[in-house]
């Protein structure tokens, strides 16, 4: 009976640690990964992933009149849907970032499935919008073996968040409150401005939750794209 025990601890502890190297924002044990900008910069980066969608340009709206530019993380399938909305993105001068063309679980997937994955995105990206996205956001958040020599060849790298608004299941006071307790200077916040392809959903209480978290938070911080954050951290350590 007693090696039963010892033996699901076992297991259990196992699935802990990979689920840690997986799936933890902060993990780099499967490659280096950008999870937040320096602490003392005054910078915040907002993220969006999933799109182009529906609430894009809604977004975008809203960004403009903050006079804010920010990443968003494009699938390539949903570029393919709405290309008019990633030339917008782009015209607007925030940055643009690969999140896979369909938005797989890369868990378990073979280097060449991966690859398939991010540089057919990148190919469906360039083409509609003129960018070559350099950052690269794993959907679900989850890295996988493989990944990071390929994002190596592709000069991309991989994106998290220190700050999840959860967005895409929290009513619209839980993200604005969430947000806000969880902003500091140095901080990369994850929302969503789309649906991953072939799945169903809205975007309403995120574009109505980002009205209220810029009045609040602007003119406390600068708001900055993901590679300024990152090129701040080179400068500042090169110092
Ligand atoms: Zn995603």
């Amino acid at each position: 009976m007693i090696w039963l025990i010892w033996f699901v601890a076992i297991l259990a502890a196992f699935g802990v640690l990979v689920w840690y190297v997986v799936a933890a924002p902060g993990s780099q044990v499967l490659g280096a990964t950008l999870v937040c900008g320096p602490p003392d910069s005054g910078k915040i980066a907002l993220t969006f992933d999933d799109g182009p969608g529906e609430a894009t340009p809604l977004v975008l709206d809203m960004l403009q009149e903050a006079g804010i530019r920010a990443t968003f993380f494009l699938c390539g399938e949903n570029v393919e849907r709405y290309p008019e909305y990633a030339r917008r993105i782009a015209q607007e001068g925030h940055e643009i970032g690969n999140h896979t063309y369909s938005h797989p679980r890369l868990l378990g997937r073979t280097p060449g499935k991966i690859a398939w994955e991010i540089e057919r995105a990148q190919r469906i990206i360039a083409h509609h919008t003129g960018r070559q996205p350099a950052l690269f956001r794993p959907p679900y958040g989850l890295r996988w073996f493989g990944l990071f020599p390929i994002l190596a060849r592709n000069r991309m790298t991989a994106v998290m968040w220190s700050v999840n608004s959860f967005d895409w299941k929290l009513p619209v006071e839980k993200i604005v409150r969430r947000v806000l307790r969880g902003v500091r200077p140095g901080t990369i916040v994850l929302f969503h401005d789309g649906v991953p392809p072939r799945q169903s959903g809205d975007r309403k209480a995120t574009v109505a939750a980002l009205g209220e978290i810029l009045r609040k938070l602007g003119g406390r911080y600068r708001f900055v794209k993901v590679s300024e954050m990152r090129s701040a951290t080179a400068s500042e350590s090169a110092e």
